[in-house]
């Protein structure tokens, strides 16, 4: 890259699944990166594979970054509506005698294969087809055969970058698997259906990338990338791969891992906040002074690929719950009620009477807050909020004690059908005690047992509280006798 160009990246992902974790990763190096540098984030649909290729998938990825907070600064760029443009590079780079049409079908590749392996060979393209002759290339047409187009790779060449994560970077020609087909079997003289490496070439430089950042399954289609970038006169960006995101075996994260798609760790009760905090640190090392627990933004301010890791980066599910109970435990009630309050109401609560009032939502959310890991505790944390918990063995017992059962008949006969607050519902436990002979811990216990249905939870006087504005409280006392 000339100096003083601006910074432009890109985010190319293949709508052919939802929003998946390493992508949304790479995402997350290439905004940080813009967001230093005071460039410019770009996306890129790649659904060139229309096969595969979904608009929902498309839709998924796009609603997964925006959630992740990864804004992007220019109408994302649609790959399959540039394919006029990649066709007439083809073109030019046949015209130049870097690229030629091979018409081997797949018996003879099969055999070449199979050639290679009993040989001991690492299967590659002989290059059979790069000097076909005009009566060669006649014959195979009359015989009706289709063609690929492939570019010309030199076994002798030599691919040098300096990439920013992993430094100097050598290729040999020879290891690329000989010509590279950029455009799938069409008739003779048709165009197929352009290929990736060509494709992605083609439309970095008419974006004006600057610097590519993405994952390093991609080092080998860089080496490729550079030839046609030197074939095709252009100056290529720089290259940043980053590691890949493994398992706790150490291997990388696929689908058998789980959870994978940004959707599904959403769906979890991850907030966006802890999850891109969490995939900055895998694979980058925060400088000291910042902590492991930053914003984008704080992050944005220090990035450099200087401090991005080699190694690949282990997923740790207790950073990522402890990141997420940081971004929970700090949100204030009102914003974790705006949070909770979908969840609640997809389970059908939070729709009538004291539970439907904002005050009382929000209350319940600071007396559950400081407990949740995920967004689903708040839900299973509020169950006995929004409905009458069936009570478990130790609640069971606890009823059926005498000393329990005498205390909450007394304090049932003192419940005041209207307000209560903290100070009377504190001398109500104390006045009840003293009319059943009993401790004021007994009291409490079997108000626990009535109100929760177990004898562990929350704050209890918060939760009786918060109960007694909706009329549970009294219902379950009675209920309890
Ligand atoms: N569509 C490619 C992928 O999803 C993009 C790779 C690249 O960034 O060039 O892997």
């Amino acid at each position: 890259m000339a100096a003083g160009l601006p910074v432009r990246v890109r985010l190319a992902p293949s709508p052919t699944g939802t929003l998946h974790i390493g992508t949304a990763r790479t995402a997350v190096f290439n905004w940080l990166f813009a967001r230093h540098m005071g460039g410019a984030f770009l996306l890129r649909i790649e659904d060139t594979d229309r096969e595969r290729s979904r608009d929902a998938f498309t839709q998924d990825i796009l609603d997964g970054l925006r959630w992740l907070g990864l804004r992007w600064d220019e109408e994302p760029v649609v790959q399959s509506e540039r394919i006029d443009a990649h066709r007439a590079v083809i073109r030019q780079l046949l015209a130049s005698g870097h690229a030629y049409r091979c018409y081997a079908s797949d018996e003879e590749l099969a055999a070449m294969r199979e050639r290679q392996q009993a040989e001991g060979r690492a299967p590659r393209y002989d290059n059979l087809h790069r000097d076909l002759s005009p009566a060669q290339e006649q014959a195979y047409i009359a015989e009706g055969r289709e063609a690929v187009i492939r570019f010309r790779i030199d076994d002798d060449a030599t691919i040098t970058w300096t990439d920013m994560v992993r430094g100097e970077m050598r290729w040999a020609g020879s290891d690329l698997g000989g010509d590279m087909v950029i455009a799938r079997r069409a008739p003779a003289g048709a165009i197929g259906d352009p290929l990736y490496n060509l494709v992605v070439v083609v439309d970095d430089a008419a974006m004006a990338i600057s610097h590519v950042i993405r994952g390093e399954d991609h080092i080998a289609n860089t080496a490729k990338q550079l030839l046609l970038y030197q074939a095709l006169g252009l100056t290529p960006p720089q290259f940043a791969h980053t590691p890949l995101i493994l398992n706790q075996e150490g291997r990388k994260l696929s689908k058998r891992d789980g959870v994978t798609s940004v959707g599904e760790f959403r769906a979890m009760g991850y907030t966006a906040e802890a999850l891109v905090n969490y995939m900055t640190l895998l694979g980058w090392s925060p400088p000291e002074g910042l902590g492991e627990r930053f914003t984008l933004e704080q992050a944005a301010a220090v990035f450099s690929f200087d401090r991005v890791n080699r190694a690949g980066a282990r997923f740790d599910w207790d950073k990522l719950n402890w990141l997420n109970a940081q971004v929970l435990h700090g949100l204030a009630a009102g914003e974790l009620r705006q949070r909770l309050l979908p969840l609640w109401q997809a389970r059908g609560w939070a729709g009538e009477g004291a539970a439907a009032d904002a005050g009382w939502q929000e209350d319940l959310c600071s007396l559950l807050g400081p407990s949740l890991t995920v967004l689903e505790d708040g839900v299973e944390q509020a169950v006995p909020f929004f409905e009458t918990p069936e009570p478990d063995d130790g609640a069971l017992a606890q009823r059926s004690d005498a000393g329990s059962q005498a205390a909450l008949t007394a304090l049932l006969a003192r419940l005041p059908k209207g307000d209560l607050d903290a100070t009377a519902a504190q001398e109500l436990l104390a006045e009840a005690a003293a009319a059943a002979g009993v401790k004021k811990g007994v009291v409490m216990k079997g108000l626990r047992a009535a109100l929760l249905g177990s004898l562990k939870g929350p704050d209890l006087l918060a939760t009786w509280l918060l109960l007694h504005r909706t009329g549970a409280d009294r219902e379950r006392i009675v209920a309890a006798l």
